[in-house]
């Protein structure tokens, strides 16, 4: 049950948070140094069985320039070499053009992908179910999980989930 792990989503959505509420609680190594050009590891997240590794995935949005398209296509293909990729959602957001530019991306590899539907905090549970159909119909997830980062709801259940797909 060991892999690497990307974590993609847009600006704001909470991946620093949940990068220190896993590492947080359990904390193995820790590491800041850059592994590539364009990776970084956050975190290794360490059970008696497991060794979940989490890069973060720099900015997949709409280039506004060369560089930026370069960029871009870099994190698509760090995309396609991971064991699991989770996309981080803010529900109290909801869907637009920055969670559809990541989907589009994610279609191009055959990675399983992880809807994780952060801050559920912040909305009524009644509001999660139309959402969920929303995003399903524009991707076929491997799973979907709600979590509130920031209060640690949910965060054993993406983990065990998570380490069953490795
Ligand atoms: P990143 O840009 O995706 O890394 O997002 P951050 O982890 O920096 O979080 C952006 C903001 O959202 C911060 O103010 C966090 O405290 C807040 N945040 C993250 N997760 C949650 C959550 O589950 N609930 C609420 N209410 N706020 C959250
Ligand atoms: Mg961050």
């Amino acid at each position: 049950h060991s892999g690497f792990v990307a974590i993609v989503g847009r600006p704001n959505v909470g991946k620093s948070t949940l990068i220190n509420e896993v590492i947080g609680q359990k904390i193995a190594i820790m590491s800041d140094k850059p592994q590539t050009t364009r990776n970084k590891i956050h975190g290794v997240y360490t059970t008696d069985n497991s060794q979940i590794v989490f890069l973060d995935t720099p900015g997949i949005h709409k280039p506004t320039s060369k560089l930026g398209d370069i960029m871009v296509k870099s994190a698509v293909s760090t995309l396609g070499e991971v064991d699991a990729a989770l996309f981080l959602i803010d529900v109290s957001e909801g869907l637009g053009g920055g969670d559809r530019f990541i989907i589009e991306a994610l279609k191009k590899v055959k990675t399983p992908v992880f809807l994780i539907m952060n801050k559920i905090d912040k909305i009524e549970p009644e509001a999660l179910l139309p959402l969920i159909v929303q995003y399903k119909n524009l991707y076929d997830f491997a799973e979907v999980i709600p979590i509130s980062a920031l209060k640690g709801n949910n965060i054993n259940t993406l983990l065990s989930v998570l380490s069953s797909y490795l």
